[in-house]
């Protein structure tokens, strides 16, 4: 077992601790408070190969693969959930691409995603399910050689980028559902204002239309009847990706809370002298400890046993539901070691805790994550643990 970063790993989180602290975090008030996140810095991000990370080197990444991924996502959230929330979200497509894609489609796609020409999304939810795939409302009709696509989407992040859109929809002659990439502004769609939510606020969601949106069969990803398992395996790298950005955020509040203790004075004394103060940064810690632990295995894992989904699937929802709430927690205890500090915007921990709050309730309930996990493990014949 190595705990040690390898070349690649290192540079490429040194590279995102300096891009995050150099361009991300002086302007995190501005992230907060502006309409959408400001473009230059997801420009720079692109142009640091961030967004290129977990994708091969020969269509233009870095071939860090997952737990490098993971890695620097983690490193960002650190600072900013937004930021890394918005990296995320523009993986989710082109894990998709990756995953499914056919020559052309990748070339067409994936490669000018990579380089950060457009945020795609990729948009699953809807008014009537999250959780559900199977009460999926959004149909595909043929006519010819055509698909007709209408529907609703809910949620769904970047959707007032241009860039393409991987959207499930059931077609209507066979009830079968795929994956089709449709060109956002394209004739037919359409979306609502922007969400006005509690936290991620450089990251908007809204809800998109799709009026007899017409597309092609080569527009279709992977093939007829394979969106479940398209949503499936690109989620289960969002999953993680999420478990990333939430752990994050619980160890950026540690240390927001640790240089606290030693700042703020009691009788001349710092509050980090209170074995109590010191208790509860031990047990904050330990936390934060245990959600890098599963976050770099299971990352590990997914590098590992690339090609067996239901297996990565079952490591990165099992951590999605564990770290999901115990982000919420800790963010929590870290924001009552600063007292009423830890409320005002100042101290930067109510917006920690805040962005905590949309871990359990994104990119999949964190109750479905465990029956997810639950389910898999016990349908297993073999140990999860070997
Ligand atoms: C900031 C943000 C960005 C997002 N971006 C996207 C995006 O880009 N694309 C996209 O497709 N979606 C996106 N989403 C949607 C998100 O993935 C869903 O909200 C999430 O999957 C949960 O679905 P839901 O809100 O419909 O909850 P529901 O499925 O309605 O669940 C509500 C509650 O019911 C429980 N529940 C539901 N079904 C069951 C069951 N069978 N058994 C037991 N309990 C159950 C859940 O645990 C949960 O507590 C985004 C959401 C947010 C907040």
């Amino acid at each position: 077992m190595d705990f040690k970063l390898n070349d690649i790993q290192q540079s490429v989180r040194d590279a995102a601790r300096e891009f995050v602290a150099k361009e991300v975090a002086p302007r995190i008030d501005e992230i907060e408070h502006a309409e959408a996140f400001p473009e230059d810095i997801f420009r720079k991000m692109a142009d640091t190969g961030l967004i290129g990370v977990p994708y091969p080197e020969e269509l233009g990444g870095i071939g860090g693969g997952y737990l490098c991924t993971a890695i620097v996502l983690e490193e960002i959230a650190r600072v900013s959930a937004s930021a890394a929330t918005l990296l995320t979200v523009c993986y989710l497509p082109l894990d998709a691409f990756h995953l499914y894609a056919n020559d052309a489609q990748t070339q067409k796609y994936l490669v000018p995603g990579i380089r950060g020409d457009y945020r795609g999304s990729f948009a699953f939810t809807e008014p009537d399910t999250g959780s559900d795939p199977k009460q999926l409302k959004t149909v595909a009709r043929k006519e010819g050689d055509k698909y007709y696509i209408s529907g609703s989407k809910r949620f769904i992040s970047n959707a007032a980028y241009n860039g393409p859109m991987v959207v499930f929809a059931n077609e209507k002659e066979t009830g079968l559902c795929t994956a089709f990439i449709v060109d956002k502004f394209c004739k037919g769609y359409s979306l609502s204002k922007p969400y006005e939510k509690v936290s991620l606020h450089g990251s908007n969601v809204y809800d998109v239309f799709f009026d007899e949106v017409e597309v092609g069969e080569e527009d279709v990803l992977g093939e007829h009847g394979q969106g479940f398992d398209i949503l499936i395996g690109t989620t289960a790298y969002g999953k993680l990706a999420f478990s990333a950005v939430f752990t994050g955020t619980m160890w950026g509040s540690f240390e927001l809370a640790t240089r606290y203790t030693k700042e703020k004075m009691h009788r001349d004394k710092p509050i980090s002298k209170f074995p109590t103060v010191q208790s509860r940064i031990a047990q904050i810690g330990a936390n934060v400890l245990s959600a890098k632990m599963c976050l770099y295995k299971v990352a590990a894992d997914a590098d590992e046993f690339a090609g067996d989904i239901r297996r990565i699937q079952c490591g990165t929802a099992l951590i999605k539901g564990y770290i999901s709430d115990l982000a919420v927690e800790t963010n929590v205890m870290c924001l009552n070691v600063l007292g009423a500090y830890g409320v005002c915007d100042e101290y930067q921990l109510e917006r920690m805790v805040r962005d905590s709050l949309v871990a359990p309730n994104i990119e999949g309930a964190a109750d479905i994550q465990r029956i997810i996990a639950g389910g898999y493990i016990t349908r297993s014949d073999k140990p999860y643990f070997e």
